[in-house]
């Protein structure tokens, strides 16, 4: 599909002149592949409405870029002339979201099509402007100056998410060379990779994102600011980090993403502690552990099976938590109070760097302190703990962590491997077998005085 629409792209840069930048390449229905049989009915629903409402509609950003590339997208994007609230008019099944952005997004059950409103990146009269706030640093705070077709492109991150696919005419418009560089599988920032970055440091992120989805390289000019201005992904909001670490880890891509956060010095920014763990005399476990964390969740992913977040945030702080734990033993304390002291402070530590929210810390939490009572076998607590909600991540957690750990990790698995499965009976058995192989601990009489 690409080819074609190339071939047909070199003879338009020639009639058009594409080198300077704003003059679009409009590439006609039959000279590309995009059809409406690759577009949700949803997505084409809302266009329709838009277009027959007098509005100007296009699909833009991943479902086009998706398609084009002959994958599956995983949602649709649609950009308009219409404002927020004229969107909302149009459908009843719309919520408008966003203080940052401003969307419509329109529900059709569980899928939501996105109806983002064309921006400008610069309103005219900028300074007193309230619809666009920067922060001191150039952060974008706020941005809800509307602008034209043309205007939306310039505020968009990678030439290749702006491509735009009119539903008027059916024509896809191109004023970026976003088709080139999808040819070239190259990741492009749209103007000055600096300034956007500075302007939205999330941007780094998805250029991590998009480069390990769609195994693409980053041009020179879009990668060298990331190894400068990486440390910006601390002052992002935790709940938008949060969202992006969703997309990064629990996609699919997850490991990809790992070693490209690595090689761009953005996952010690993030995770500093880890980093660390990772660059000590035990960097070869370390790494091994967390490969293998990401790996099973791609897995998962890819056979549909449910994924979560706080799972691997918990195996990425496993091993800070192991070394912050050692540090307290030989301190003196005991081996659970240091273990629970240590899961604050990494917890501390972690949020003092990159903000993550309460739910998440919750959750990471909850794993951890499940691994020590995977250890607690006597009595009914092994049946009790089968019933605990989150039973099933912190029995995975132990099965990964058994994988790079000792004698005695391998041995509690495996255990609860066998109980997990038997009945009634042989579970009961095995909590007698270990109840005679247990040193039993008789408390010291009192002594009386
Ligand atoms: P996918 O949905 O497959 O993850 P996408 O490219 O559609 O990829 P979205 O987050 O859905 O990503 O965003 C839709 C479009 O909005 C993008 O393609 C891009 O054009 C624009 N966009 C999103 N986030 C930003 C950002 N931080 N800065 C500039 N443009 C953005
Ligand atoms: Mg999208």
């Amino acid at each position: 599909m690409l080819t074609n629409i190339l071939r047909w792209l070199g003879r338009a840069c020639q009639n058009t002149g594409r080198e300077k930048r704003h003059v679009p390449v409009i590439i006609p229905r039959k000279e590309h592949g995009i059809s409406r049989t690759n577009i949700s009915k949803h997505a084409l629903k809302v266009l329709y409405r838009l277009r027959d409402a007098g509005f100007q509609a296009y699909l833009v950003g991943g479902g086009v870029r998706d398609v084009l590339l002959e994958r599956h997208p995983k949602d649709f994007d649609v950009a308009t002339d219409a404002r927020p609230d004229q969107v909302q008019k149009l459908f009843q099944n719309c919520r408008l979201i966003g203080r940052r952005f401003r969307l419509a997004h329109i529900h059709f059950g569980a899928h939501i099509v996105e109806v983002a409103t064309f921006r400008a990146n610069s309103p005219k009269n900028e300074e007193t402007s309230p619809h666009l706030v920067h922060s001191e640093a150039g952060m974008i705070l706020r941005d809800n100056v509307y602008g034209t077709l043309e205007d939306d492109v310039f505020r968009r991150d990678f030439t290749i998410n702006a491509l735009y696919y009119n539903i008027a005419d059916f024509t896809l418009i191109d004023y970026v060379g976003g088709l080139e560089d999808l040819k070239t599988s190259c990741l492009r920032m749209i103007g000055d990779a600096r300034h956007r970055y500075r302007e939205d440091p999330v941007r780094m992120l998805r250029a991590i994102r998009f480069a390990a989805k769609l195994d693409f390289h980053i041009s020179p000019d879009t990668e060298t600011p990331i190894f400068e201005l990486g440390f910006l992904v601390k002052l992002v909001p935790s709940a938008r980090l949060l969202d992006e670490y969703i997309k990064l880890f629990l996609s699919g891509f997850a490991e990809a993403s790992f070693q490209l956060l690595r090689h761009y010095k953005l996952f010690g920014i993030l995770f500093p502690e880890t980093e660390a763990c990772l660059n000590s005399t035990k960097s070869h476990q370390v790494e091994t552990f967390i490969k293998d964390a990401l790996t099973d969740t791609d897995r998962r992913v890819f056979e549909h099976k449910p994924v979560a977040l706080p799972f691997l945030l918990a195996a990425f702080l496993w091993y800070p938590l192991q070394f912050q734990k050692e540090r307290l033993r030989k301190e003196g304390m005991t081996e659970l109070a240091a273990f629970y002291e240590a899961c604050d402070f990494i917890l501390r530590e972690q949020q003092k760097n990159v903000a993550i929210s309460r739910r998440l810390v919750q959750g990471i939490k909850e794993i951890w302190i499940l691994q020590a009572r995977l250890m607690r076998r006597s009595g009914k607590r092994p049946l009790q703990l089968c019933a605990h909600p989150r039973f099933r991540a912190a029995y995975d957690f132990l099965l990964l962590r058994a994988v790079t750990g000792d004698r005695a990790e391998q041995e509690l698995a495996e255990w609860w491997k066998e109980y997990i499965v038997g009945d009634d009976e042989a579970k009961a058995q095995m909590i007698q077998i270990l109840k005679k192989e247990m040193p039993r601990y008789r408390r010291k009489p009192k002594k009386r005085l």
